[in-house]
């Protein structure tokens, strides 16, 4: 038997809570891994309180984040005793995830924990450090430099724009963040912003075209944030799309595109290629700062993991949050 959250759908509603796991629950999976700690991405918080229809299978352990050790492997790949990270791959939603104390998986799922990291730095990271990287790889890749101009990195103070800010900072870029917490001012300059802006300022409906200014942008947000960051992208800047925490429509013209030349380039995590989350992980340990990470991450135990989830959907978390499964 194992601890774990379970997520049960049925005449009795919605529900998440701590319960007793049988082993012989487990799902398919050629590695069985002793999980040591999960996280609380935005994504877990819609899966835990039900806010998003993120699970499509019940019952259902979320947490698609994970570290842990290997207890059995039949790939070739894993040894018994390897520590290994899960980010995705649909774990948490379809195939029961982290927020446990054992998971089976996939060996093709599954990443050797980076040498640079502790379990919990890791984790401190996780989906939405790794996602953060995945932006800034983009932003590489279409051309954009650090002296280009300003970086703009929307949902400042959560888990992707935290790390999105730190990492850019680092790689010397001007970053600009948009935040709707006062409170988070300091915070959001102590991970390198230069200047940060409030968030309702991209929140209404916008001109098709704005004022020229940002070389490029990490958007967690989606909307008209995402309508309103496009029209004020520069002359061939380029904006990478990644989230959705202010909704998922995009009510935007097509004239930053065909009169400015931008590029919208989408980031995907959960299905991205194993190579790229391999050169993901391995920037990361190269353009992040580890000690940013005791100011971005806090740990909490398993069974508070519920209550936060619903604090995380409501935009009172700071960073990333690290879940102990074992306590
Ligand atoms: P967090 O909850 O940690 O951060 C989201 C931040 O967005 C909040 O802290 C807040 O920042 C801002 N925000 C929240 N609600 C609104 C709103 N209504 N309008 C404007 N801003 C808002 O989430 P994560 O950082 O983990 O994830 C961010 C988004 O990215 C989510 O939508 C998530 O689903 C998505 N995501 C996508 C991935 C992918 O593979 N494409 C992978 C990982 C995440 P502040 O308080 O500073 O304003």
């Amino acid at each position: 038997m194992f601890k774990g959250i379970l997520i049960e759908k049925d005449e009795a509603g919605y529900r998440a809570g701590i319960r007793e796991i049988d082993d012989g629950q487990l799902p398919d999976g050629d590695v069985t891994v002793r999980v040591g700690h999960s996280t609380l991405n935005y994504k877990d918080g819609l899966a835990i309180t039900g806010k998003g229809p993120v699970v499509r299978r019940f019952p259902m352990v979320p947490g698609i984040d994970l570290v842990g050790t290997v207890e059995r492997s039949d790939n070739p790949e894993f040894a018994v005793g390897d520590a290994v990270l899960l980010n995705g791959w649909g774990v948490g939603e379809v195939h029961w995830g982290g927020l446990a104390q054992k998971a089976r998986l996939k060996g093709d799922w599954l990443v050797p924990l980076p040498e640079r990291f502790s379990p919990q730095q890791a984790m401190a990271i996780g989906t939405a450090g790794y996602t953060a990287m995945l932006c800034v790889l983009a932003l590489e890749r279409q051309g954009v430099k650090p002296g280009d101009g300003e970086i703009l990195v929307t949902g400042a103070a959560g888990g992707v724009g935290s790390v999105a800010i730190a990492v850019l900072a680092k790689l010397g870029y001007t970053v600009v963040a948009v935040s709707g917490r006062a409170a988070e001012v300091d915070y959001i300059r102590r991970l390198g912003a230069s200047e940060v802006l409030d968030r309702a300022e991209f929140a209404a409906p916008g001109k098709p075209l704005g004022k020229e200014r940002w070389a490029g942008a990490v958007d967690v947000v989606g909307s008209h944030t995402l309508a309103n960051v496009c029209a004020s992208t520069r002359y061939r800047g380029v904006v990478t799309a990644c989230g959705l925490a202010g909704g998922m429509d995009f009510p935007a013209t097509v004239a930053p595109f065909i009169l400015r030349g931008v590029t919208l380039v989408g980031i995907d995590s959960v299905m991205c290629p194993r190579v790229d989350r391999l050169e993901a992980w391995r920037r990361l340990g190269i353009d992040l700062d580890v000690s940013k990470l005791e100011l971005i991450s806090h740990e909490i135990g398993l069974a508070e993991a519920i209550p936060t989830a619903s604090k995380l959907i409501a935009g009172e978390i700071r960073g990333r949050v690290i879940v102990d499964v074992n306590r």
